[in-house]
This record gives structure tokens, sequence and C-alpha cells, in this order.
């Protein structure tokens, strides 16, 4: 579903996307870049991705064109932040394992901190909760 938007106006420069034949969101006589909606995983709300942050996407970060982000600019940066702190305490545990093993309230707060990414759509965090979990168990 396209939304047009008659302030910003983008042109689209198919030689910088991953595969420039590809069409993606977009007809080939398309010139420039409309926002589109899209709804969030996480908060459920439908949000525009501009046409700003679709040239970003395909043209810098090389995503394919027919790509839609799935969070709100507002759950995207909760989530980056939650992501950071889960990086820092995979940090800790690769660093000190032998410790931390034995550390309930360390491991209690990384399995809370894994189980609020869940909400976000990310589930690459799965093998880690199954292995705190057994850490907690064996902890106790
Ligand atoms: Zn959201």
């Amino acid at each position: 579903m396209k939304e047009r938007n008659t302030e910003v106006s983008i042109e689209i420069d198919r030689s910088k996307w991953h595969k420039p034949s590809y069409l993606g969101h977009y007809d080939e006589k398309a010139t420039h870049y409309e926002g589109l909606r899209a709804r969030c995983l996480k908060c459920g709300k439908s949000f525009v991705f501009s046409a700003e942050a679709q040239k970003q996407a395909f043209e810098v970060e090389q995503r394919y064109p027919c790509w839609l982000p799935t969070l709100c600019p507002t759950c995207s940066q909760e989530w980056k932040v939650l992501e950071e702190t889960i990086l820092q305490y995979e940090h800790s545990w690769e660093a000190n394992r032998r410790v931390l093993a034995r550390d309930r309230e360390f491991l209690r707060k990384w399995l809370a901190l894994l189980q609020e990414a869940r909400p976000y759509g990310k589930k690459h965090f799965e093998s880690r909760v199954r292995m705190l979990v057994k850490t907690i168990a064996k902890s106790e």
C-alpha cells in the first residue's frame, strides 16, 4: 500500500540498489520514492516508511527494495537500546562465564532481557534462553 507524500520528493537511483533490475515496491516507471505504510510488529501501530528512510535502506544499506521495516521508529529505537544491553550481558558472560554461572541475579536479569526481545520479533536468542533456564535451575 503506497501513500503519496507531496512534501518530500526523493529520486530513486537504481544504480545504487543491490540489484538495479529488481523492482521491489516500485514499477520500472517510478522515478521517486513514496512513503510506504507498514504495521509495527511490536506495538501494532501503523507507520510510514518514509522516502528518505527508503533511500537509506535500499541505496546505502543495500537492502532488497521489497523490504519493509517490521518495527516503527519508536520501537526500533527501543529495540536498539535493549539489544545493546543484551550484548553487554553476552560480553560479560564470554569474559567471566565460570563466576557468572553461579550469579543468579545476573542470570535472571539476562533471561528477562531475552524474553523482552520476543515481542520485537527477535527470536535468535531462543537457544540462549534455554541455556539460561538450565543454568538457573542448576544454580538453585
Ligand atoms: Zn512500534
